[in-house]
């Protein structure tokens, strides 16, 4: 077993999720890695925070020194946001020994050089998979999944709320104006929205990326940055009818030792997957060699979603270097025939009255409801398809009823099934 003292600067959105993820999530976690994580001290500057502190039973304190200096804590997780102090927090966590995790891409897009660059000095590991796409492991991916692989081109919606503003554009038929207001409403747009829509959110973490796929850490005021405050819902439109659809991308292209960096609003073909990337979804598409087109997808901010990032951050660097074989568990595999699915069904039917009132009967015996029967008028010969889809029924039912049904007279068996899969159960 190891052990990990964990301390965090900064609950907000972030911080308390990820106090809750590791409480929630430790016995997983444990399960997995063998790594007892517990969180020992938070900080933050409102008193108020220290509420948190007695919820979930860790010390509490106002200033990030005393866990700084805290030779118990191991990893430091930065979640305050902006440059200072949060630069001099993780750069003196880093000197005294601690590993760093933080989701902090407006730090990371100016001084990550600097950041990375005193890691290596002390040996230590700084995460910063939240900086990224929230909760998308795209960092790992490439660190990792992708080792032995280039990228060529990369093209990323990285910024949920412009995505959401284009998305309700074009649904509600809304000017930009009134969309961003509503996303405010909701949340999802900041009080001061300059960083999001004036594409800064999208070019820091496009700079960050830069630095994963390329090594190269690109000066942020010379990448071009255009955001959607021109968007108007005219462009939208015609975009429609010439069967594109605008993005917001952040896109980068490498050709031999030159790299093309941009951020700006894009036409992307509707039959491309980022045209259907809706909402405040976050998704990045990938040209790479050998490993071939890769599309990564997923909720790309909010508190919760995020922490699972940096909770994995904090787990993968306490872990590195060891050797650790999951531990298995035992569970109950489900048998097929106690599978709930709803069900398309089709017969090649006699084409007579009562066929399908005796199919009907059949399938309500065995407890089975249908959803829709469909039948094509015109259909020439002596049988006719017809299909059925039903609610949701027991796998082992519905066989029972296919096979009373297959041997009706009027059915020219055997009769096709195919399960219906809603997703969303
Ligand atoms: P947040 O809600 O504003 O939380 C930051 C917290 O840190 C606040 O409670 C703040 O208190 C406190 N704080 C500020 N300065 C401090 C200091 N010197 N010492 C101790 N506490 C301090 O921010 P967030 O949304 O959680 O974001 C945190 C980081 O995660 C940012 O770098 C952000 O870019 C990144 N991130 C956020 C999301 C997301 O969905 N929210 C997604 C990906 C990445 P005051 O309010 O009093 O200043």
């Amino acid at each position: 077993m190891i052990t990990n003292n964990v301390g965090i600067i900064g609950l907000g959105n972030v911080g308390e999720a990820v106090v809750r993820s590791i409480k929630s999530q430790s016995a997983l976690i444990f399960r997995r890695t063998l790594l007892k994580l517990t969180v020992k001290t938070i900080c933050d500057t409102r008193s108020q925070k220290r509420q948190l502190s007695k919820k979930y039973k860790v010390g509490f304190t106002r200033n990030a020194s005393d866990l700084l200096n805290d030779p118990q804590i191991n990893t430091v997780v930065e979640l305050i946001g902006g440059i200072e102090p949060a630069k001099t927090f993780i750069l003196e966590a880093l000197k005294k020994g601690k590993d760093v995790v933080t989701a902090n891409k407006a730090l990371l897009s100016q001084h990550g050089r600097e950041i990375f660059d005193m890691a290596k000095k002390q040996g230590k590991a700084v995460g910063f998979e939240a900086s990224v796409c929230g909760a998308i492991p795209l960092i790992h991916s490439i660190e990792e999944g992708l080792v032995s692989s280039e990228v060529n081109k990369l093209y990323g919606i990285v910024n949920g709320t412009t995505n959401y503003i284009l998305h309700q554009m074009e649904q509600q038929q809304k000017d930009f104006c009134v969309i961003l207001k509503e996303a405010q409403k909701k949340g999802i747009a900041e009080k001061n929205p300059a960083l999001d829509i004036e594409g800064k959110d999208a070019l820091h973490k496009l700079c960050i990326l830069s630095y994963l796929c390329f090594g190269y850490w690109p000066p942020v005021e010379q990448v071009f940055c255009e955001g959607i405050k021109k968007i108007s819902l005219l462009d939208v439109a015609y975009a429609k009818e010439l069967n594109y659809r605008i993005k917001l991308l952040a896109i980068a292209k490498r050709k031999g030792d030159n790299l093309d960096l941009r951020v700006h609003p894009t036409l992307v073909p509707m039959t491309h997957p980022l045209a259907s990337i809706s909402q405040a979804f976050n998704a990045v598409y990938l040209d790479t060699y050998p490993a071939g087109p890769l599309l990564f997808y997923g909720q790309g901010a909010g508190g919760t979603p995020t922490s699972s990032a940096v909770v994995s951050d904090i787990v993968n660097i306490a872990i590195k270097d060891k050797d650790l074989v999951p531990q298995a568990t035992e569970m109950n595999l489900i048998p097929m025939k106690n599978i709930k699915a709803r069900y398309y069904i089709r017969f090649t039917a006699y084409d007579q009255p009562g066929v399908l009132a005796a199919v009907s009967r059949i399938l309500a015996a065995e407890n089975i409801s249908i959803a829709s029967v469909n039948q094509k008028e015109k259909f020439s010969g002596k049988y006719a398809p017809l299909v059925i889809l039903t609610h949701d029924a027991k796998e082992e039912n519905l066989l029972k009823a296919l096979e009373a049904i297959d041997r009706l007279p009027v059915i020219k068996g055997p009769s096709q099934r195919i399960r219906i899969e809603n997703f969303h159960t």
